[in-house]
């Protein structure tokens, strides 16, 4: 039931063309991807929704849940259509931008949105992730001229940052909510919400999606800087919390990055909100059998952080070698849990139990797990919060979390040191996940279970017991 190389930390795949076949898809997942994410910035309804549906076929045909992320746009600004080459930016040229331009016709480069109205003389514009940079100079009427000051190739679609301008307003745009609407309609498990910048956003989505009966979570992508400097209130009102490295570096500044990623990691845990460390992880594997050292340090980095799960962008959706890439990653997530994580005595300290009556039984089963110790710890949970609480403690034994709700089964895959198991009924459940584990020899006579549940199963926020099973 638990493979000899159950990870901890779970890998979320952005599929695009390299990896939305359905035997790439199959590859992916066997190589160990726990959410498959859909990025709305690409691709088509129809694409997105076949990957949403073979998704769940694999999920089944496996019997390994894999959750679906829409991740989707929000106010991003992008190119429009460049020639297939790329186009170059040469230091020091002038280049013109236009809402809706015809680059062929007439070499002005197509903007998606009309920033003429927001955008002053001296601003910055970043291009191809902050890779090249140009100043403006000058707005006429829709057109924008500036100056190139950093100069590289931009390709069509590409995002464009304004860091130093004011967009206002409310972030989803017409074609996120149409997104957001086709998402739920695919039954997807979470909605990434990009450039958040306040709870309100988070407060605002989840207002649509029960309008919309959707019971996907919220991602909230941390990437600007309104979004650190409002940091916790975010953490507090969103499910999930994702660092957004790219567009983070290029609205805040790059050395700003790690000291971000550590605070988010560290208030996921205080709050039980899995935490998902995102871009360039092993950028160089888009091209490379091979990751550099610093990609593998920087996984390892999160890993030895406690982030629940690590990512993966270009490298599997357009990147020569994705299912390499998901290889490479799953390797480095269990040689640094091996090395550094399992064996630690990493009882958690006393502050960081809370004292809602959830924490403190999800608190007494880790630390009675801990002390045994026991081989699994067992969380019977319908709406996944135990589970998240145990989780966010750390243990040092893999959760089994079992649910009778479908959806929350997928959405658990991308929690830290679970197994996610699916009971039709669970009455009986724990008994029967017992019985797997000593099959699969996860566990023998002897040895112990321990087990957090409640006296009604079923019923969310009902969790009040915890009790220890020793193997017959
Ligand atoms: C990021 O900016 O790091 C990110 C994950 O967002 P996107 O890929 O949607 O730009």
């Amino acid at each position: 039931m638990l493979a000899a190389s159950f990870k901890r930390t779970k890998i979320v795949a952005t599929i695009g063309p390299s990896s939305n076949s359905p035997q790439v898809l199959e590859e992916l997942l066997l190589a160990g991807v726990n959410m498959f994410r859909l990025n709305f910035s690409h691709g088509t309804h129809e694409e997105h929704g076949q990957v949403a549906k073979y998704a769940r076929h694999l999920s089944d045909k496996h019997g390994k849940p894999v959750a679906v992320l829409a991740d989707i746009q929000g106010p991003k600004i992008r190119v429009g259509t460049l020639p297939i080459d790329g186009l170059p930016f040469v230091r020091g040229n002038v280049v013109r931008f236009q809402f809706g331009a015809d680059y062929e016709a007439s070499g002005v480069i197509p903007v998606q949105h009309d920033i003429s109205k927001y955008l002053k003389n001296g601003e910055r514009v970043f291009l191809r992730d902050g890779q090249v940079q140009i100043e403006v100079e000058k707005i006429q009427k829709q057109l924008i001229t500036g100056k190139v000051l950093t100069p590289g190739i931009v390709f069509s679609n590409q995002g464009m940052n304004l860091p130093d301008t004011d967009l206002g307003g409310d972030i989803l745009t017409p074609k996120d909510i149409a997104d957001i609407e086709f998402a739920a309609s695919q039954g997807v498990d979470y909605i990434g919400y990009s450039f958040v910048q306040t709870a309100d956003d988070i407060h605002k989505l989840r207002e649509r999606l029960v309008k919309l009966k959707c019971d996907a979570k919220i991602i909230a992508k941390i990437e600007t800087a309104a979004a650190v400097e409002n940091l916790e209130e975010i953490v507090a009102a969103t499910d999930v919390i994702m660092v957004a490295r790219g567009d983070l570096a290029i609205e805040t500044k790059p050395e700003a990055v790690p000291a971000a990623q550590r605070r988010m990691i560290e208030l996921g845990k205080q709050y039980r909100k899995p935490v998902i460390v995102a871009t360039q992880m092993l950028e160089s594997m888009i091209q490379s059998q091979q990751p550099t050292r610093a990609e593998v340090s920087d996984v390892a980095t999160a890993v030895l952080e406690g982030t629940d799960a690590v990512m993966l962008s270009g490298e599997t959706a357009m990147g020569l070698f994705p299912v390499e890439a998901v290889k490479m990653m799953k390797r480095v997530i269990l040689y640094t849990e091996r090395e550094e994580i399992a064996g630690r005595n990493n009882l958690p300290e006393w502050r960081d139990f809370g004292h809602e009556r959830q924490n403190a039984i999800s608190a007494a089963a880790v630390v009675l797990a801990n002390q045994l110790p026991a081989k699994v710890i067992i969380a019977e949970t319908s709406s996944g919060q135990t589970a998240r609480n145990i989780s966010a403690l750390r243990p040092n034994m893999p959760i089994i979390m079992v649910t009778d709700h479908k959806r929350v089964y997928y959405q658990m895959a991308i929690v830290w040191g679970g197994k996610s198991y699916f009971a039709k009924d669970m009455k009986g459940a724990t008994d029967h996940v017992i019985r797997q584990l000593k099959a699969a020899e996860n566990i023998t006579k002897g040895d112990a279970a321990v087990v957090a549940s409640g006296n009604q199963p079923g019923l969310v926020g009902g969790t009040d017991k915890v009790v220890i099973k020793i193997t017959e």
